[in-house]
Formats: C-alpha cells, sequence, structure tokens
C-alpha cells in the first residue's frame, strides 16, 4: 500500500492542512474545503480534534524556542474550538497548498491567498499548510497515524482533473 504521505511529486503527494481554532470560530471550513476541492485536490482524510498539548507541541517542535511557542500551543489546545485536521492529495499539493494559504503573516499575504482574504494578525491565521513533503509525512502521522484515518479513493472524475494531454 501507498505511504501515508503519498508519493512525492506525483498526482499522489499528500499534505497536512488544518483550519485553525480561530478559522473554526469564524466558520470559514467550508471556504477552506471549497478551495481545496475547486482547485482539484482529493480529501482523503478530515477530522474536528481538540489537540492534546502534547500533540501541539510535537506537531509545533521546530519552533519550540520562538517566544510564540507557549501561546501558539495555547490557543491551539484549548477547546474554545476544535482544530479541523485534514488531508489532501494531488499533483504538487505540499507546495500548491502553501501558496494558496499565503504567507505567515496575512499582511504579507497576496490578496488573493486564503490568508489574504481572511485573516490580519499572524497569531490568528486560521489555516496551517506543511511547508514540505517531509514535514506532510510527519505531520500526517501525527495527525492521522491509526490505521484506516486516511482514505485511498477514486473520484470518477479523477482523469478530467489530472490528464496532462
Ligand atoms: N506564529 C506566531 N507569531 C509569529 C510567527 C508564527 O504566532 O511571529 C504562529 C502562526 O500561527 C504560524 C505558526 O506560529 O502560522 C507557525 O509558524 P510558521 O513559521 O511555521 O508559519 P506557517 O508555516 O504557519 O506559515
Ligand atoms: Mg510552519
Amino acid at each position: 500500500t501507498k505511504p501515508l504521505a503519498g508519493i512525492k511529486n506525483t498526482a499522489s503527494e499528500r499534505t497536512f492542512i488544518a483550519v485553525k481554532p480561530d478559522g473554526v470560530q469564524r466558520g470559514l471550513v467550508g471556504k477552506i474545503v471549497s478551495r481545496f476541492e475547486e482547485r482539484g485536490y482529493k480529501l482523503v482524510a478530515i477530522k474536528a480534534v481538540v489537540p492534546s498539548r502534547a500533540l501541539a507541541e510535537e506537531h509545533y517542535a521546530d519552533l519550540r524556542a520562538r517566544p510564540f511557542f507557549r501561546g501558539l500551543v495555547e490557543y491551539m489546545t484549548n477547546g474554545k474550538a476544535p482544530v479541523v485536521a485534514m488531508v489532501w492529495e494531488g499533483k504538487d499539493v505540499v507546495r500548491q497548498g502553501r501558496a494558496m494559504i499565503g504567507a505567515t503573516n496575512p499582511l504579507e499575504s497576496s490578496p488573493g491567498s486564503i490568508r489574504g482574504q481572511y485573516c490580519v494578525s499572524v497569531g490568528r491565521n486560521i489555516i496551517h499548510g506543511s511547508d514540505s513533503f517531509e514535514s506532510a509525512t510527519k505531520e500526517i502521522q501525527l495527525w492521522f497515524g491509526k490505521p484506516g484515518e486516511v482514505i485511498d479513493w477514486e473520484p470518477a472524475n479523477w482523469v478530467w482533473t489530472m490528464a496532462e494531454n
């Protein structure tokens, strides 16, 4: 069977995308899901979850030393709203996902990007996306590591979305 994160640089590449609690509170889940669906990506996992502190700290492990780390983990885990965690599959989805999301600081995000359209604060930037295939591999394992949580399926119109010629 296919690795959890699919195969890099193929149509089966996968990325981890999460609507953060502020995006869920603000009712933006549907709009965000639609962006990925409409682009031609395939939803292979989704769940609402209030992450444990351990999960959030592991997810953001590379930022442990940063001054905003405690606040970031608190806001992700306090349960005022869940995180909506997803895995999306398709061509170049890791890099395209980051481009669709926009810059970390929404004030630097292009207006057509998700952050550029829906938020203004770096501390409440509504969405996460894996920054590399290696990060996607780690993050999908972390959030969807139990057997059967990521679903392999073929949309009936997949060829119409994916054919190169
Ligand atoms: N963050 C923050 N202040 C900062 C930088 C980052 O609150 O100065 C938060 C923000 O929610 C960001 C997350 O930490 O999305 C992870 O930071 P990273 O640099 O990985 O940005 P991302 O990959 O989310 O664009
Ligand atoms: Mg990041």
